[in-house]
């Protein structure tokens, strides 16, 4: 059956996708949303387990983060800050180190000023990142490993450690031989080059009543159609526009198509003809996160507490999330999907053990993204070599069909930030195509 035209169909309910409906719907252009899941918000997703709304994936936000931040204020949505943490607990060299926070935080930072220092040659405007090309080219192919060997007379051993734990961390993966320097420092660049502020933007504050909140507020703005539990299987250019064809046998056409979707996922659609080269060559060599979240209810926690271990461990950093008496609820970064079952009380207990050794894991939860058939992969971390050699490309559009999601954003790329810029300016782009097909430029 074909259903009725549209101007934009919009591949994708996730942060991207809804604000490219959002600012389409809202200019009077006719927009579908296909969304494979049951729900909207893609790799964010508030789930009630254990007795509390539990953020499965993107969580923290930031001032420092403006396409988000403008979100927050439009919509009226109260920020929460996580509990001051007051003990540090890290691994070092198989021993187990304890302190306060900001004796461990002081460490980290002595090292990251090192790791970091060239920082803003390579990124001195952090939203272009190709504006010293030349010289992003020249480091483009080494790894946070790669920079962690050359940095390694400058730092103890237990301050390597720490970095090591950090970066497992942040790029949620426990090979750092895999993901690209040159995405450490993009970062670092957005946070004006200070690990502190970096540190705080990746784990100080959340939306209060959860991200669903602001998905929510963005679709309830909308005028776009939504139909959920819809996974597209094929897009296929006609001589006008695009036919979209459903994996349940649903075919839609519209002029312009937003796919709203991760690297990862981009070749599980038929894409007629196929795209740039550079798009499914990435997409076969994925980005590089491969890890999740783990929450864990517990009991015999004595205060607040941050924890470290590196890459070697399931868990490179873990804290405190609530706290009530000597129960409370932990949650912490597993680097590598496969190295721990986040439902396995007996697995958990024994992991968080390492840091705490009197806790008992009343039950645990997680959301293992990598083998979602949607996202195939967490939040979105470039390999080495990728920046340079697709980070044009995929920011390309083809004959009115454009990628949106925060794997190609030019700022805040792996965080909800950069999945509404990309949103935002994949929307005005399509706008322009729209009024060139209107005005038949095209
Ligand atoms: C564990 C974890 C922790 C994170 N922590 C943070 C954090 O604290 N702060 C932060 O800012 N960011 C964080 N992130 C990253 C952030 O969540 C993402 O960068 C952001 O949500 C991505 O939004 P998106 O719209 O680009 O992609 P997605 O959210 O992945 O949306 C893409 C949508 O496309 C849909 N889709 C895919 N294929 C198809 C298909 N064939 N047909 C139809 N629909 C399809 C998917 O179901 C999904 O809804 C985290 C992510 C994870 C996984």
């Amino acid at each position: 059956m074909l259903n009725k035209n549209y101007d934009v169909i919009v591949v994708g309910a996730g942060f991207a996708g809804l604000t490219a409906a959002r600012e389409l719907s809202n200019k009077g252009h006719k927009t579908l949303i296909l969304e494979g899941r049951d729900r909207m918000g893609g790799r964010t997703w508030v789930d009630h387990r254990m007795g509390k709304d539990l953020e499965m994936g993107g969580t923290y936000v930031h001032w420092f983060q403006p396409h988000i931040w403008a979100e927050i204020i439009r919509y009226n949505l109260e920020i929460k800050e996580v509990p001051t943490l007051n003990e540090a607990y890290w691994i070092a060299n198989g021993e187990l180190k304890t302190g306060t926070k900001d004796e461990m935080f002081g460490k980290i930072e002595e090292g990251m000023n090192i790791f970091l220092k060239d920082t803003m040659k390579y990124f001195p405007r952090p939203y272009d990142p190709f504006y010293e090309e030349d010289l992003v080219k020249e480091v483009d192919h080494l790894s946070v490993a790669d920079r962690l060997r050359e940095i390694r007379s400058e730092v103890s051993d237990e301050i390597y450690e720490l970095l090591r734990a950090y970066w497992s961390t942040y790029f949620n993966t426990d090979d750092l031989e895999v993901p690209g320097l040159t995405q450490a420092y993009r970062w670092a660049a957005l946070a004006d080059n200070d690990w502190k502020m970096l540190e705080d933007i990746f784990e100080l504050y959340k939306i209060k009543d959860g991200t669903k909140a602001l998905i929510e507020s963005i679709y309830d703005d909308s005028e776009a159609d939504l139909q959920l539990s819809t996974p597209v299987s094929v897009i296929e250019r006609m001589d006008e526009g695009y036919k979209v064809f459903t994996r349940g046998g649903q075919v839609f056409t519209a002029t312009s198509v937003i796919a709203a979707i991760p690297i990862n996922v981009i070749n599980n659609i038929d894409f007629k003809p196929a795209l740039l080269d550079e798009k499914h060559q990435i997409s076969t060599e994925k980005q590089s996160s491969q890890g999740q979240k783990v929450w864990a209810r517990v009991r015999g926690l004595t205060d607040t507490a941050v924890m470290a271990a590196p890459c070697e461990f399931p868990v490179n950093s873990a804290h405190v999330d609530t706290i009530d008496g000597d129960e409370g609820y932990l949650m912490g970064y597993i680097s590598n999907a496969a190295k721990l079952d986040a439902d396995n009380p007996a697995e958990v207990e024994e992991l968080f053990r390492n840091w705490l050794p009197h806790i008992e894991v009343i039950e645990c939860t997680g959301h293992n993204w990598v083998e979602d058939e949607f996202s195939q992969g967490a939040w979105p971390v470039l390999r080495k070599n990728q920046l340079t050699k697709y980070g044009k490309a995929v920011r390309e559009s083809e004959e009115g069909l454009f990628l949106a999601s925060s794997d190609y954003a030019d700022g805040w790329a792996g965080f909800m930030d950069g999945a509404i810029e990309s949103g935002l300016t994949t929307s005005k782009r399509v706008k322009e195509y729209l009024q060139r097909v209107k005005l038949n430029l095209v």
